[in-house]
């Protein structure tokens, strides 16, 4: 399902812009909006208007006065309702419900095996999207908890067409190459349901909690896969098909070079994503079953997980390299459960200043993801956000 692409500038003032500002806390008053956007009184009263009566924003009683009539308080309704976000893993799924303002209601962590296929993952995932608006005490209070549901935004740990919301060639998800998420779902529940990958979504999700501010960023997602979302001129870059982003078959410097699930040698998934880490270690001999495992040895400085772990950040970083070259962002984040690996950090980090221009770097801001394990699912409900207030 393809929102609403405008350029920023069109969006001054935009009624997603004056959402924000009143979720955000920037305004509380019809007056800081007209203030903050340079929109006269009456067109932002039209706009609001519009917004209340979609049950996006509400008015809340009386506001401080400077002098006057005292203004009335505006706010995004707490109660009520409702987007739903799935934020699908390797091997758990996040589910949760926030509210308009992109503030998480409920949450939880599931397991899932991605192997049992498309139908019995998503309809487990979407059912328990079902169970968390039926549970909302605020969404059900009236006995409308159903009407609560907005919209529900899933990201998948694989490429996804935007256009079309299928899956098409991922590493690691047998059974679901070619499956149409977004026609699955319409099947099931009655709301409109925006799918994307997960790196996109933790994207989305870090840049509207922290640095809304800055136009450009790159956020890599660093964990049984790896990927990455864009972030151009203060909105989600996807590119032509949705494919933008996807670091993941670039190829690095690596001797050998591994094989990669995608035919060929020396991809950036084969030599550092947490998958690669736990094939590279048992292949020296180390009984290590997963990513959780391969944190700990390198946590416990482990020679071999440690040496293997600044491979990969200066791998991630050979390319990252490329893409700031590239692309000038003002900010590079990292998150996924990679993200807290310190000798892949710091290699990272030393690689990128090696590779770079000075001109690319001299302001560049390097950090970890800093929203937690909420991020994909935050990501995911302010798609869905965009998609009803655009739609409104
Ligand atoms: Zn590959």
């Amino acid at each position: 399902m393809t929102i609403d692409d405008a350029p920023r500038e069109a969006l001054r003032g935009g009624p997603r812009e004056l959402l924000r500002w009143v979720a955000t806390g920037a305004a509380v008053s019809r007056a800081d909006l007209s203030r903050l956007s340079g929109l006269s009184p009456s067109t932002v009263s039209q706009r609001v208007e519009a917004l209340i009566s979609q049950g996006l924003l509400e008015e809340t009683g009386a506001g401080r006065s400077r002098g006057g009539r005292r203004p009335r308080q505006l706010a995004v309704p707490t109660g009520g309702a409702v987007v739903g976000a799935i934020d699908l893993g390797a091997h758990h799924a996040r589910v949760g419900t926030l509210d308009l303002s992109g503030r998480v209601v409920q949450a939880r962590t599931l397991p899932v095996r991605i192997e049992d296929g498309p139908e019995a993952v998503l309809g487990a995932l979407l059912a328990e999207v079902t169970t968390l608006v039926g549970g909302d005490p605020a969404a059900s209070a009236d006995g409308s908890a159903a009407d609560a549901l907005r919209g529900i935004g899933i990201g998948i740990p694989g490429p996804v067409q935007h256009a079309t919301g299928r899956i098409v060639s991922p590493s690691r998800m047998p059974g679901w190459n070619g499956f149409d998420v977004a026609a699955f779902c319409a099947g099931r529940v009655d709301v409109p349901v925006i799918v994307d990958n997960d790196a996109n979504l933790m994207a989305l999700g870090a840049h509207r909690t922290a640095h809304s501010e800055l136009d450009h960023a790159v956020y890599i997602k660093a964990g049984t896969g790896i990927g990455s979302g864009v972030i151009s001129s203060g909105r989600l870059h996807r590119g032509a098909q949705g494919s933008a982003g996807d670091i993941s078959h670039c190829r690095v410097v690596a001797d050998p070079a591994p094989p990669c699930t995608c035919g060929n040698a020396g991809c950036l998934e084969a030599v550092a994503s947490g998958a690669a880490l736990v094939t590279a270690l048992r292949g020296q001999g180390v009984q290590v079953s997963d990513l959780t495992g391969v944190i700990r040895l390198i946590d416990d400085g482990d020679r071999q997980a440690t040496a293997l772990a600044r491979q990969a950040g200066r791998a991630v970083g050979e390319i990252l390299a490329v893409v700031v070259n590239f692309f000038n962002p003002q900010v590079v984040a990292i998150g996924g459960r990679l993200a807290d690996c310190e000798p892949l950090l710091a290699s990272m980090r030393a690689t990128l200043y090696e590779r770079c221009l000075p001109l690319a770097t001299q302001t560049l801001l390097i950090e970890r993801v800093a929203a937690g394990q909420d991020v994909g699912i935050t990501g995911a409900a302010h798609l869905v956000i965009d998609h009803v207030v655009a739609a409104a």
